[in-house]
Formats: C-alpha cells, structure tokens, sequence
C-alpha cells in the first residue's frame, strides 16, 4: 500500500513518462533538418539531390552548402563574373529541388585548404541548421576541393558540440549523424554503401536541376571530356542529352544489394539511386535511425 508522499511522486512520475512520451512522439514527427556539403556549386545537387529532392517533398528541411563558389570552373570565364553566374544556377537548381535553401560560400575555386577559418565557416552552418543529418564527400576524392571538403566537414564531426569554439553561433546538443556521399574512388578504402536510395520518383526533377547548372553541364564538364562538340544548341535536345548522360546508367553491385537490404524485392526495379556511407566520426546511428531519417522505404 502506497502513502500518500508515494503516490504523489508516482503520480509526477507517470505524468513526466507521459510528457516524455509526448516529446519524443513530437521530434519523431518534427521536420528532419539537413544539410549537404559540396565543394562547388553543383556537388550537392549530383552527390544528393534526388534524395534532398524526396526529403523536401515530405516537408523536411534542406540546405545545399558549395564550400567554394566556383569562380575556376570554365575555360573561357571566370573570376566574380563566373562566380556570380554560378551562383544564380544554384539558386534556380535549388527552386527546382524544392529545397529550403542554397548558399555559395565565397571561398576561391581550385584554392580550398583545409584551414581553421574554413572549418569555422562549416562548423557555424551546420549548428545554423540545428542540423540532424550532414552529407559531405569522402576525403578520398582525384579533386584537392573535393578532399578538402569531406576532411573539413569531417573534422567538424565534433566541434559542432563544443561551446567554446566559434561562441558566437550556439552549439548543438547532439551530435548530428554524418554520411558520406558515394564514389568511386578504390584508395585507402572503397565507399560502403550503408544506406542506398531509390530516386527513380524524383529523377526528372534532378535532371532538371542540373540543367541550371548550364555553364557545368553544357559547357565545362563537356569541354573537360572533349565532348563539346557533342552537345545539342537547342534547349529541349540539350536536357535530352543531359537526361541520358545523368539517368539510368547501370548500378553496381554493392549498390544493387544495398538498395535491396532497404527495400527488399522492390529493388531489383529500380534505375537510378543515391548511396551514402555513415561517418563513423558523428552520432552513430542505429538501423532503425537510419530508417527514420530515410523515410523512403516503405
Ligand atoms: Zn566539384
């Protein structure tokens, strides 16, 4: 038999279970935050965006981050004016994405180092986006930006926790999960597709998106390949041409039983996907987080 002081405490009890219940119910259904980092302005959208694409069409909030602003990236422009054209294509990419926001950070192209400032830069932004999940290349990258990019937002993996660096941007309670994006590079260690994502639904919308990248997809990349030549004038058979670089090529095999470890049989339908491989430097995630912050499988 209880008295009276017990039942009390056990009554506060129950009621703060409950309130705890409550709140947890509340962050499961609030709104994931995310934020992707690239290192130049188009990175994000080919790394990412057919699932920053999925998110947002469930009401989750996306941040595209270039860590540089792609002022190198043309053979016959470059500097502010390039920067400045590039950076409207990232904003018309992120309209078409549906996602919450795309910053060019201004940092010069070809030049990322890997210095404090830039970690600052990286580590304010994602305690900005009060982030759950950040997306970053591998730092086993052919592309100097690239590496630099994965090994800043890797080394931010914990100091986005610690109040005394960067105090005028409040830290984050906990430590958000970080992923890496899928490559193809061999040395020290290939990429492990732990979490792979079908984006067959949302494919023609990233297509799209990177056909506002056009001083990238029509004009440098082609020129880098020697291909040119090869690119259609016309709008409509030029995102033709896109559609058929960027869509449908064949899955590789890690990726294929990846995709069907998410999705079981439905997998062996599917075209085109996105992989990313959990960071073991951040919040580790447990199989069931991953599906909560992949709301895709069901
Ligand atoms: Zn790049």
């Amino acid at each position: 038999m209880l008295d009276a002081r017990t039942r009390r405490w056990a009554h506060a009890g129950l009621v703060l279970a409950l309130l705890g219940a409550a709140a947890a119910a509340a962050a499961a259904d609030a709104p994931l935050r995310v934020i992707v980092f690239g290192a130049h302005p188009d990175d994000c959208d080919i790394d990412a965006g057919g699932t920053a694409a999925l998110w947002a069409a469930r009401g989750h909030q996306v941040k595209f981050v270039a860590v540089t602003n792609g002022d190198a990236g043309h053979q016959s422009e470059g500097g502010g004016a390039l920067a400045r054209r590039r950076r409207a294509e990232a904003q018309e990419a992120g309209r078409r994405f549906g996602i919450a926001e795309y910053e060019v950070l201004d940092n010069h192209d070809g030049e990322l180092e890997p210095t404090l400032a830039v970690r600052q830069q990286v580590i304010r932004r994602i305690r900005q986006w009060n982030a759950d999940v950040v997306i970053a290349p591998r730092p086993n990258d052919y592309h100097p930006d690239h590496r630099y990019t994965g090994v800043l937002v890797q080394d931010t993996a914990y100091m986005v926790m610690v109040p005394n660096l960067c105090p005028d941007t409040p830290p984050l309670r906990r430590n958000p999960v970080f992923l890496y994006a899928q490559d193809g590079f061999q040395r020290p260690n290939p990429f492990r597709p732990d979490v792979a994502v079908a984006i067959d639904s949302v494919i023609e919308k990233k297509i799209l998106a990177l056909d506002a990248h056009v001083s990238q997809v029509y004009e440098w990349l082609p020129w880098v390949e020697g291909v040119l030549d090869s690119v259609p004038k016309e709008p409509a058979a030029r995102l033709a041409w896109l559609r058929e670089q960027r869509s449908g090529r064949p899955i590789a095999d890690d990726i294929r039983a990846a995709l069907r470890k998410w999705y079981g049989t439905r997998a062996d339908a599917v075209k085109d996907a996105e992989a990313f491989e959990v960071c073991e430097y951040g919040r580790q995630p447990t199989e069931a987080d991953l599906r909560r912050l992949f709301p895709f499988f069901d």
